[in-house]
């Protein structure tokens, strides 16, 4: 458990994660902007780090109701990357001055163990890399074949801790239950940094639920944060109106870019180490200025689009994503130049989170305790 979760702590405790996701002054709401602010500049300084996004597969064997790269989508054209087409994005994220390659894909079982092992072992030894995987729920042997080929980091969101929620819209495969929050604890066990995060404003999601959320990030001391708010696919069963959960209006919390905002400053107040990105749904609801204002209040992190532009219309997790077409405002040029403009730098190497390496340092120090 992190150090910050403390008893009366206000950052993790519930009742005031609540209170402040309610509140309406805009004063009010602005000072919580200036605190998860400060606090980002002291715990991890004006670096913005720069990951480059691979959409290496659109293929899912999930039905989830929220995504738009469902199984029943059946007139998405799917695509699945050569492990040759993976390594070309990859050396031009390397060569535009990333430190990380994030690999991110549908729930896919064409993308084997072996592929994805191989994939990773290249990217470690043709490139100077970080490797952030976010492949979906995988079994535990996929896990440790892909730590040991050199993957550094696992992203996984949570989506809602609502697990009555969670099961409505993300149907269990058969044999299976919602274990997300189980996984993340296992890829830290196996030595991964682990990232996690929710929608906000899912339908049947209440200001308690987020609150929750929130907390369990602090709880899982999570190394990366990546929340935005949830955006109807027209071909989804939310994006079609369906209810998963009947609760009152007042309850809902709504999917708008200021709640987004929100989420983002009290991740940041709740696990002031980690690193935390801005999503590309915050900017699909705000093109000309959602970066600027993640960056603003916490966020330290973005991830520019290296996928190939042939295929990126086709990762249609949610309609007209940000990172697609001829988008020069979301090219890693622009999101350079935008970065600058806000008075930080664009960082350099790996960028791994504070939290990551005192955690490691400590495992090395206990490790030479205990040798004779
Ligand atoms: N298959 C992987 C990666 C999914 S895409 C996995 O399940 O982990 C990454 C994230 O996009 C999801 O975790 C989800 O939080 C978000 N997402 C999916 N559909 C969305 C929608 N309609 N609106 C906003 N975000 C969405």
């Amino acid at each position: 458990m992190a150090l910050s979760v403390v008893l009366g702590n206000p950052a993790t405790d519930r009742h005031t994660i609540a209170q402040r996701l309610r509140e309406a002054d805009g004063e009010r709401t602005a000072g919580l902007f200036a605190e998860a602010d400060d606090v980002r500049r002291r715990e991890v300084g004006e670096c913005v780090h720069f990951r480059g996004l691979i959409e290496i597969s659109n293929h899912c064997r999930r039905s989830c109701w929220y995504c738009g790269l469902r199984v029943e989508h059946r007139i998405l054209h799917r695509y699945r990357l050569s492990a040759d087409e993976i390594l070309a994005c990859a050396r031009a994220a390397a060569a535009w001055g990333c430190g990380t390659a994030v690999l991110q894909s549908g729930e896919d079982s064409g993308l084997t163990s072996r592929f994805v092992g191989g994939v990773v072992e290249r990217i470690k030894a043709e490139t100077p890399l970080a490797v952030t995987l976010s492949l979906g729920e995988r079994c535990r042997r996929d896990f440790l074949r892909w730590k040991r080929a050199g993957a550094d980091r696992y992203l996984l969101r949570f989506e809602t801790s609502n697990n009555e929620l969670m099961r409505r819209i993300h149907p269990v495969r058969r044999g299976t239950a919602p274990r997300r929050i189980e996984l993340l604890r296992i890829l830290r066990d196996m030595g991964y940094e682990i990232g996690s995060g929710v929608m906000v404003g899912l339908p049947g999601q209440t200001y308690e639920d987020l609150a929750n959320d929130i907390a369990i990030f602090a709880e899982l001391d999570l190394d990366m944060i990546g929340c935005g708010p949830f955006l109807p696919h027209p071909a989804t069963p939310l994006g079609r109106g369906r209810v998963p959960l009947a609760i009152s209006l007042t309850d809902q919390v709504p999917a708008d870019a200021s709640m987004a905002l929100k989420v983002i400053a009290l991740s940041r107040l709740a696990c002031p180490q980690a690193n935390i990105a801005v999503s590309t749904a915050l900017s699909t609801l705000d093109p000309m200025a959602g970066r600027e204002r993640g960056l603003q209040c916490g966020a330290n992190v973005l991830m520019p689009n290296f996928s190939p532009s042939m295929h990126r219309a086709k990762y249609a997790i949610y309609p007209a994503k940000s990172d697609v077409g001829n988008n020069e405002r979301e090219s890693p040029d622009a999101l350079r130049q935008r970065t600058l403009r806000l008075g930080r730098s664009v960082g350099s190497g790996r960028g791994d989170s504070p939290a990551y390496r005192a955690r490691r340092a400590e495992r090395t120090a206990t490790m030479r305790e205990s040798l004779p």
